[in-house]
């Protein structure tokens, strides 16, 4: 692999500081400090609106930041567009929406990229491709398309697709929000199971179930700020903030 490309065992995942961003004159993202370890798993929650999707958007340059330092597994983010590609191979990224290929077949969804992007060649990338839809569960779909899926199955094949590029960490934005209860949990609990693997993990959820079984950290965002993050026995059983407690005592 290209040393570029690799941080040292030690050294964090992910390295935010003093981050700032506006939308226009909205200041959307206020001072954000965040230090993620390899291996560690983050769930990020707070009121709509408070900036979770944007904090999570810029470690991949899905956004752009005006002030602060972002460093995903050892690459400074800068605006050059090699450099933002060498990031993207680092991160997987799942959203609410699934944002599949709508006109690809879901073997297809996994193999674009492996293709594109890394070059591999087709039969290596469908390999890779059927090994990880096996770990999701959903191999005997591939021929399929992602209308012709649930929503549940298609946001596994989402995480399967993400999967396929080999990240050293993966994003999640409220990955069961649109899902129908009874789907919940097959995507938890692919979650889970990565989350078990040693994936770093940054999940953006109000699932607190999950946040209390996996989670090394919780952290709680309001108006564009962290206002409290703590291991989530402590963040569940004695929240510090008022804004947390309120928060709390509205979805549990
Ligand atoms: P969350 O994910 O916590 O609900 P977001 O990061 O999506 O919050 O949004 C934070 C705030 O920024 C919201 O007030 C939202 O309306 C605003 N916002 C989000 N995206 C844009 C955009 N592209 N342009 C302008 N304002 C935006
Ligand atoms: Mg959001």
């Amino acid at each position: 692999m290209n040393q570029a490309n690799t941080a040292r065992a030690d050294s964090p995942m992910i390295e935010i500081t003093g981050l700032n961003k506006w939308y226009g004159d909205f200041h959307v993202l206020r001072d954000i400090d965040l230090t993620v370890a390899q291996g560690e798993r983050i769930v990020i929650c707070g009121p709509s609106g408070s900036g979770k999707s944007t904090l999570i958007r810029c470690i991949n340059h899905l956004e752009e930041h005006q002030e602060g330092r972002i460093v995903v597994n050892g690459l400074p983010m800068t605006r050059d567009v090699k450099r933002i590609e060498q990031i993207r191979r680092n991160v997987g990224m799942v959203f609410q929406h699934f944002n599949l290929f709508p006109h690809l077949s879901v073997l297809d969804n996994c193999c674009i990229s492996q293709t594109w992007v890394q070059k591999k060649p087709r039969a290596e990338a469908e390999r890779t491709a059927m090994e990880i839809l096996e770990r999701v569960q959903i191999a005997d779909q591939a021929r399929k398309y992602p209308g012709q899926l649930s929503g549940g199955q298609q946001q596994r094949v989402a995480i399967a697709r993400a999967l396929c590029m080999q990240p050293e960490v993966m994003l999640f934005d409220e990955p069961t929000s649109a899902l129908d209860p009874e789907m919940i949990k097959e995507v938890l609990d692919v979650m889970v199971e990565l989350a078990r693997e040693g994936m770093t993990m940054l999940c953006v959820t109000h699932e607190m179930g999950f946040a209390k079984t996996v989670a090394d950290r919780v952290i709680f965002m309001d108006q564009g700020q962290i206002i409290e993050q703590a291991p989530p026995e402590t963040f569940f059983n004695h929240p510090r903030s008022e804004r947390t407690q309120l928060f709390l005592s509205q979805i549990l």
